[in-house]
């Protein structure tokens, strides 16, 4: 991975719609570099006609190019050429990502690019492996049920790790024989459309993947309410996700998957490797500097051990390596916007005011023209508290100790939350009790975060969404199922 120039970089700024990319006059956005604040690039914003152009090109594309009706192992096969040229671009791609994105290019090449080759890759092996079930019937009829793609699907995604967002998307429903239509966090628009457009570059037929671009309110309200669009995937914070559901569900009834924010507990018990702990834990709230949905940021710690394990956390956490996205040796990320960083500063502020006691950090890391925070520990908070109970993504880590089992589980639970937790303990039969009374999607022992096991789906309890991404999961989500009666007489 080598340093580069981020002004050298090419992209293309505007929509992909049926295999080409489209600019439209009207109103734009202008899109900022996280790492230094420097305005980059304008955005088109996709209008309600866009949205609808795209949508009814997709139809179209759906029919003319056979994607659903061709032979699977074709399908299979477009989609690895797709990958492997994923890969084969990993530098240009990365570049591209680390850019306008908060991932440093290291990370950006070896982690989110090569993770997407390899997502899309394990979903296009379901293309030939889906079917239905033959029903136990009456033996004098033969009873079905037929798996069949919705047509175009929609999709709406984040911006914190906006090509492998993406990816979760496609992946499956391409395998499943859908068309999509995308609209990217308009804070992370670009790489997007290389995808898209690599997706054509390897035999993808033009118009089963397109992009729109803009802002929530207009380009992702349009896609949500369009009556074309069968089912909808969307991973973003709580608040979208209502408002999404509610535009859906105010223009006929379409399917909603909902991947949504977090607040995850990290439960350690006196008993647990407190090495292993540390490094598990200081790794999550490093990871892209907090803004992960599954970050881990509120540590449940039992009494006895709580002391060495803050004291083995502010080691590891002191040292980081801020810096531009474009910079090799960067390992620690920007804050994605100076908003983003005022909104860390207000929760900080407020949960200081309600008693927490600052451990480490707490303020910004200057210097660097981007926004860039500190990783923070912060003691003495209840269940009350700001930084507990909302979810900051950003790099801190609130802190509350327990004594009895029953106490850390109840204090793990979030009263709206439920997307992870990660469980520290070398009780096997404790670890399983943690499975069976924690309210979430994913539960981790004795290690955190998402590995390449794409097998292994990921989806929130509670607030934290609907549905699964990954997995044999997302592939059912985005097929709808027929049922099939025929009379065989005899
Ligand atoms: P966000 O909700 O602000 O935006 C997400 C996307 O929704 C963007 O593309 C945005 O333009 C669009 N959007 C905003 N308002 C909309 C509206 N009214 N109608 C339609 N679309 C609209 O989220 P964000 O700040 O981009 O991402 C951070 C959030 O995403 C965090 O809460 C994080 O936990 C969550 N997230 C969840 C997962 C998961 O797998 N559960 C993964 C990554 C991120």
């Amino acid at each position: 991975m080598r340093d580069f120039n981020p002004d050298s970089v090419a992209f293309a700024k505007g929509h992909f719609i049926a295999g080409a990319v489209i600019d439209e006059p009207g109103e734009r956005l202008t899109v900022a570099r996280p790492s230094d604040a420097a305005d980059y690039a304008e955005l088109p914003i996709a209008s309600v006609e866009t949205v609808d152009r795209a949508v009814k090109d997709a139809t179209e594309a759906v029919k003319r190019s056979g994607w659903a009706t061709r032979p699977p192992r074709e399908r299979a096969r477009a989609m690895q050429r797709w990958a492997d040229l994923i890969e084969a671009k990993a530098e240009e791609l990365g570049q591209l990502e680390a850019l306008g994105s908060t991932r440093p290019i290291a990370q950006a090449v070896t982690g989110d690019v090569m993770g997407t080759a390899e997502g899309i890759r394990f979903f296009s092996e379901y293309a030939d492996k889906l079917g239905g079930e033959v029903a136990a019937t009456r033996t004098d009829h033969f009873g079905m049920i037929v798996s069949e793609p919705y047509g175009v699907v929609g999709a709406i995604t984040p911006w914190n790790f906006p090509l492998s967002m993406a990816s979760w998307k496609v992946g499956p429903a391409l395998a499943a024989g859908n068309a999509i239509v995308l609209k990217p966090s308009e804070l992370t628009p670009f790489s997007t459309v290389r995808l898209a457009q690599l997706a054509v570059e390897a035999g993808i037929p033009a118009g089963i993947f397109n992009v729109v671009q803009g802002t929530g309110a207009v380009t992702g309200d349009a896609l949500s309410r369009h009556p074309g669009i069968a089912k909808l995937s969307f991973t973003g914070s709580t608040r979208t996700g209502i408002a999404i559901m509610k535009a859906a569900a105010e223009s006929g009834i379409k399917p909603v998957t909902l991947e949504l924010g977090g607040k995850s507990p990290q439960l350690v018990f006196a008993d647990a490797d407190l090495d292993k702990a540390a490094n598990c834990i200081a790794g999550s709230l490093l990871a892209n500097a907090g803004q992960a949905c599954v970050a881990g940021s509120r540590l449940i710690v039992q009494r006895q051990v709580a002391d060495a394990l803050v004291a083995a956390l502010k080691s590891r956490l002191a040292r980081v390596a801020p810096g531009p996205t474009w910079k090799s040796s960067t390992g620690f990320a920007p804050i994605i916007s100076e908003l983003q960083a005022r909104r860390i500063d207000t929760i900080l502020a407020r949960s200081r005011e309600q008693g927490a006691e600052l451990l480490l950090g707490g303020s910004r890391i200057e210097g660097h023209g981007g926004a860039f925070y500190q990783p923070t520990l912060l003691a003495g908070v209840t269940t009350e508290n700001a930084a507990v109970r909302e979810e900051i993504f950003g790099p801190v880590l609130t802190i509350q100790s327990f004594e009895t089992e029953e106490e850390g589980f109840a204090l793990a639970d979030h009263p709206e939350y439920g997307l992870a937790a990660g469980v520290y303990t070398a009780d096997l039969g404790r670890g399983l009790r943690a499975v069976r009374q924690l309210k979430a999607g994913t539960v981790w022992i004795n290690r955190y975060s998402r590995t390449l096991d794409f097998i292994l789906p990921t989806g929130g309890y509670k607030s934290s969404g609907i549905g699964k991404d990954l997995g044999r999961q997302a592939v059912e989500a985005n097929l709808r199922h027929k049922t099939v009666l025929i009379d065989i007489g005899g």
